[in-house]
């Protein structure tokens, strides 16, 4: 049975690499529940093996020109264009989301393909003429060389984009560990990048788990390590990777709170919350997880959400009438209603649940949620559920409200719904949250600015993509350069002066 399962390979130099290793992990179709694929897990050896090509092709890659890495982004954002139908379809099928938000998630990663299209002017240094007599300064932003990437399954095609494209645009070589549950689109990527011109060796997919992980954390030749996934993971990542002398940044969970006032729109407010909460089945790192309502917006908001909720569609991908998928794999479905089961008996009120849902037969679905008088201490409120589980804090004042986020382990996002000015920008003011958002309940930033959140959402000191990814990638080198006359040339042991 195993044996005739199709196999996910690696793409090294240029081309798909069988794994050698002998270690598989199950693929799952998360609508049928049925196992769709396996992926070879690399070896010690394998992930060697493609920093040694990514470690060739840096010398090369890092001499062509400016235009003409641009000439590739430019190519490969037009064939991720005409392939947007096909590369949904790949999410969508590994990763049970609906194809409208496998749409959404591609066309998010796009914006940093098109960012880095601009390659020539992002890496300007800057220049200083006559700092001293006849004496000129420059800096200038040098790639780091192999670097490396590790991806989570919650968006196969979007996180990848996030850290490749300015990788790779910025002159370093590439080596993708993307999650092992939802691996296909990466190589179908890898495939599209060789056509636009991309040389081999410049982009790797190594397929894999703990084990290319940890390799990739200490191999000598890899620069810098770009995580995205789950906080404890996170952490690990940055503590072992910095210890190995790696620059490294490490993205993690999130618990996202929208802070409802009372001036708010309710059905606005309710709408944004069902679509931020429920939207790809709550599996999103920016999803509202915790509304908190403040005053006596309380019971209308909860009425409006609480309304809104069974005319969602739960089905397959392959529905077109479907609005919300499967979770990603058995063992997180049953996780994720495990919260569930024991909120009732933490005090918290189970106003809609998800397990009671009428739900197609196979595949690994839930229905969606909603918990009412949810606390901190509660494990449905301290904890990221990643589910499609949205739980109500109720709060008497906007005060209260923000000590609340501001007390929450994690800082990833939050939104206000407010209709008065004064008090969103006092929140957006004194919000311990790396991204907020005003009367937006997804404020995931645009590909020219750049990703991160606060507290346990990310570990070092650099945001993800836009301008902050093109720090990540590059070191500054600043050259203090004389042309002198001879005739001024003398012996002077002071130090030297600008003036
Ligand atoms: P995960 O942490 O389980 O896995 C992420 C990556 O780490 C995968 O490539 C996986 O193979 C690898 N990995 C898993 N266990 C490992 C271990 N013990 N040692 C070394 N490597 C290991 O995360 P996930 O379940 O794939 O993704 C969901 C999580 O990612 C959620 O917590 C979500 O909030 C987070 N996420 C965060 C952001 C963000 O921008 N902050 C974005 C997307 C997802």
């Amino acid at each position: 049975m195993e044996n005739s399962l199709r196999t996910i390979d690696h793409w090294i130099n240029g081309a798909l690499v069988p794994s050698t290793s002998g270690r598989t992990s199950p693929v799952y179709n998360p609508a049928t529940g049925e196992v769709q694929a396996q992926v070879g897990l690399a070896s010690i050896d394998e992930v060697d093996r493609a920093v040694a090509v990514a470690k060739a092709a840096f010398t090369s890659w890092r001499l062509t020109s400016l235009s003409k890495r641009a000439e590739i982004m430019f190519a490969f954002r037009q064939l991720i264009v005409e392939n947007r139908a096909k590369i949904a379809d790949l999410v969508s099928i590994e990763h049970g989301k609906v194809p409208s938000d496998a749409a959404g998630e591609l066309a998010r990663g796009l914006e940093n393909i098109e960012f880095a299209c601009g390659i020539p002017s992002l890496l300007k240094g800057g220049y200083s003429e006559q700092v001293s007599g006849g004496v000129d300064v420059y800096s200038i932003k040098q790639p780091l060389g192999v670097v490396a990437g590790i991806t989570p399954f919650n968006f196969p095609a979007m996180v990848p984009m996030w850290m490749f494209a300015n990788a790779i645009a910025t002159g370093n070589t590439f080596i993708l560990k993307p999650s092992e549950k939802d691996p296909s689109v990466t190589l179908f990527m890898a495939e599209l990048l060789a056509q636009a011109g991309l040389p081999a060796g410049v982009f790797n997919v190594v397929q894999g788990d703990k084990v290319s992980v940890d390799r990739i954390l200490e191999h000598p030749d890899i620069a810098a390590v770009s995580f995205v996934g789950s906080t404890p993971i996170a952490r690990y990542i940055y503590s072992t990777g910095t210890a190995n002398g790696k620059r490294v940044q490490a993205l993690g969970g999130a618990k996202n709170h929208m802070v409802v006032l009372p001036d708010a729109d309710i059905d606005m407010a309710a709408d944004a919350a069902v679509s931020a909460a429920y939207g790809s089945a709550g599996e999103r790192c920016m999803a509202i997880s915790v509304v908190v309502a403040v005053g006596e917006v309380a019971d209308p908001l909860i009425a409006a959400i609480s309304a809104r909720l069974p005319k969602i569609k739960v089905g397959a991908g392959t529905d077109p009438t479907s609005e919300m998928g499967p979770l990603i794999t058995g063992e997180h479905r049953d996780k994720v209603a495990s919260y569930l089961a024991g909120a009732a008996g933490e005090g918290a009120k189970v106003v809609v649940d998800g397990r009671d849902a009428d739900l197609p037969a196979q595949g690994f679905f839930l229905g969606v949620s909603l918990v009412d008088n949810v606390k901190p201490g509660m494990s449905v409120y301290d904890e990221e559920i990643f589910g499609p589980v949205l739980v109500v804090t109720r709060v008497g004042t906007y005060e209260e409200a923000v000590a609340l986020v501001n007390e929450h382990q994690y800082g990833n996002g939050t939104a206000i719904f407010t209709r008065d000015g004064g008090a969103a920008r006092q929140f957006q003011f004194e919000i311990n949250v790396g991204m907020v958002g005003i009367n937006v309940p997804i404020p995931v930033p645009v590909a020219y600015y750049s990703f991160g959140g606060w507290k346990a959402s990310l570990f070092g000191d650099s945001n993800m993509y836009g301008p902050a990814g093109i720090e990540f990638y590059t070191r500054t080198k600043t050259v203090t350069s004389r042309w002198p006359d001879p005739s001024t040339s003398s012996v002077d042991l002071g130090f030297p002066r600008t003036r």
